[in-house]
């Protein structure tokens, strides 16, 4: 499947200084109010769609969706709620047709999959800040690990 434009998220991990303003970030969009002041972290529902990994040399390592052109958990899903857009690249799971089976979670070679902290029936995965041209994450870092690709 041709995708015709879109963005993607590059990471440049020597950049990365693990201060995880990212995944607050990412946290927080996906609240009502959106603001880190007022993220809750002891609520299980606040979660980030990106991680911050050691690397084999201890240093940090950032994790995110890469949306990938030929996307492993599109293939796995069953259920049809894993899909990839042909004219953005996004990679979207559907949560209405999710049937948390979690065939995605295994399938994603980043791990970048996860099922949802409150209940654990539904994948949680980057959906791109839908709304937001410039992703939450790539606002919110300090170093330019982590930039935005316009295709
Ligand atoms: S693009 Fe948005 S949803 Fe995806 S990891 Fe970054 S902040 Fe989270
Ligand atoms: S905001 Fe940037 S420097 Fe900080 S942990 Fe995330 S990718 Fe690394």
């Amino acid at each position: 499947m041709a995708v015709k434009q879109g963005r993607r998220i590059l990471i440049n991990k020597d950049l990365c200084q693990g201060c995880k303003n990212c995944q607050l970030a990412c946290m927080a969009e996906h609240t009502g109010n959106k603001s880190v002041l007022l993220l809750d972290l002891e609520n299980r529902a606040n979660q980030a769609r990106n991680f911050i990994e050691p690397g084999n040399d201890g240093k940090p390592v950032p994790i995110l969706c890469r949306h990938c052109d030929d996307p492993a958990c599109v293939t796995a899903c069953m259920s049809g709620a894993m899909t990839k857009n042909p004219y953005t690249g996004e990679v979207s799971c559907d949560i209405n047709k999710c049937a948390g089976c979690w065939m995605c979670v295994m399938s994603c070679p980043f791990g970048i999959i996860q099922p949802d902290r409150v209940n654990g029936t539904r994948a949680v995965k980057c959906d791109f800040c839908a709304g937001r041209h410039i992703p939450r994450c790539v606002e919110a870092c300090p170093t330019g690990a982590i930039t935005m690709e316009q295709r």
